[in-house]
């Protein structure tokens, strides 16, 4: 990707030539693909027309510059629509934009459009948003993964370069690893939050795509660190420093068992030549005892519920979203609110209720925050005796259309490998690996608590391996 930007800064390749190629690739594609819910192509030609002056005059500067963007419409962008892919937020425009996306845009990158998701990023697959369901670039029969569907096919099909997304349980990494890009979850706390439209706050972050590995630590070098609007925030990285630096020599890799019960063929002997491949750069497998996932999976559920329903009372018709009827009050929120919201989130807000009403909340949320502690605790551990971990991403190669939209606890399975990163926080990548037909594969590796850095680095050294 850095390569790219050279080019784009010394006028090889203008910012508005680089613009019109990808717009064409979008004119070509997005009829069938369905990776934008708003596209902003006359805003975009009159930014790139700006660089180009810059270009002119020798005075091109910035990390990202020329450098086409996407971005998940959860996530805020100054005058744009911010529709969550809900009916609620059909119409609404955000009046500011995140810290994530000032900070790209500052460095000069050319946001391009809004990206289709799944209706309040609640999905695995894509095919939940109001907006009609995105369609997987390698074959448009399936589902390209989700819920940061638009983002992943925006990348893939070469609709922006880069795209952001956002990971509550595994919905960057499973869409690219459906469509054969890198995508990459963050700690927690290392990009700030602001601007991002909560699904379930103790476990949201917001991540990059890009066909790279580079791209990677290029828009993570500009993302990561402290913002005065999100105290959690307060370290940051230094992403390209490592990147450039890193030696895979000896690093200690641990895989176990527990995370390869209920993954499909397939994708288990993609895993088996990922392992043999680590071992040719250098790495130390390591085979460890690690938590059987088919059974924590479920704890990811216990949590995210109850947080969601709480986060979607603001969707109110009052508040924020689309105003219902009725002759009091509580008939207007309730049309707002029936009218509003797709299947799917309305089972979890009801769900979420119910695990938070008092004669439930000691049984399941409490205890799914226990469990929640004791599973970092048992993370930690694992990390002292190696650097990464490593799983498949998905368990299975992305389905047809419609196959698992109504079975949820089927589709609830696609996060069954993703979630242990949200649930202890760690840094999580997916890494495009090897090929089913068509079809792309991906194989995850999870670093410790802030050694994003190095994560990034090591994936380096597994792309175009597969
Ligand atoms: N598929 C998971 C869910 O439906 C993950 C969502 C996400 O990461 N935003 O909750």
């Amino acid at each position: 990707m850095r390569e790219l930007v050279k080019e784009l800064k010394s006028g090889e390749l203008l910012p508005s030539e680089h613009l019109e190629e990808v717009i064409e690739k979008i004119e070509e594609r997005e009829p069938r693909l369905n990776a934008f819910i708003s596209l902003d192509v006359e805003g975009a030609r009159e930014r790139a027309k700006e660089l180009d002056k810059l270009v002119r005059s020798g005075r091109a500067s910035g990390l990202l510059f020329g450098l086409v963007l996407a971005v998940k419409d959860n996530i805020a962008v100054e005058g744009m629509r911010l529709t969550c892919a809900s009916r609620m937020l059909e119409n609404y425009v955000s009046p500011f934009s995140a810290t994530a996306v000032e900070r790209l845009v500052r460095e000069g990158a050319i946001v391009i459009g809004k990206t289709n998701m799944d209706e309040f990023a609640c999905g695995s697959s894509g095919e939940t948003s109001y907006f009609g369901p995105t369609r997987n670039p390698w074959d448009e029969e399936r589902v390209p993964g989700g819920s940061s569907s638009g983002s992943a096919v925006a990348v893939a099909a070469g609709m922006s370069d880069l795209s952001l997304g956002s990971d509550t349980g595994g919905s960057i990494r499973n869409p690219a690893s459906f469509t054969g890009v890198f995508g990459f979850k963050p700690t927690y706390n290392l990009v700030s939050r602001y601007g991002l439209v909560d699904l379930a706050m103790s476990l949201d972050v917001i991540g990059p795509f890009s066909p790279d590995a580079d791209g990677i630590a290029l828009s993570m070098e500009v993302m990561a660190g402290p913002d005065g609007r999100d105290a959690g925030v307060q370290r940051s990285l230094s992403f390209l420093e490592t990147f450039d630096a890193f030696d895979p020599e000896g690093v200690r890799v641990g895989w176990g068992e527990g995370f390869l019960e209920g993954v499909e063929e397939p994708v288990r002997r993609h895993f088996e030549r990922f392992l043999n491949v680590l071992d040719s750069i250098g790495a130390e497998l390591v085979e460890l005892r690690v938590p059987p996932m088919e059974k924590v999976w479920p704890l990811y559920y216990l949590i995210m519920y109850p947080e969601f329903a709480s986060a979607m009372q603001r969707y109110n018709g009052l508040t924020y979203g689309l105003r219902g009827e009725g002759s009091n009050l509580y008939e207007v929120i309730a049309d707002a609110r029936g009218k509003g919201f797709g299947r799917e989130v309305k089972r979890r807000i009801i769900l979420g209720t119910y695990l938070s009403m008092e004669r439930y909340e000691k049984s399941f949320h409490e205890r799914g925050v226990k469990l929640r502690r004791g599973l970092r605790a048992e993370v930690k551990k694992l990390f002292e005796e190696v650097d990464f971990l490593t799983s498949p991403t998905v368990p299975f190669l992305p389905f047809r259309l419609g196959e698992r939209l109504d079975d949820p606890v089927k589709m609830y399975a696609a996060d069954a490998l993703t979630v242990l990163a949200n649930l202890t926080g760690i840094p999580a990548i997916n890494v495009p690996f090897g090929r089913e037909g068509r079809l792309p594969v991906g194989m995850q590796l999870m670093g410790r608590w802030f050694e994003d850095d190095r994560l990034v680095a090591m994936a380096r050294f597994l792309e175009g391996r597969g």
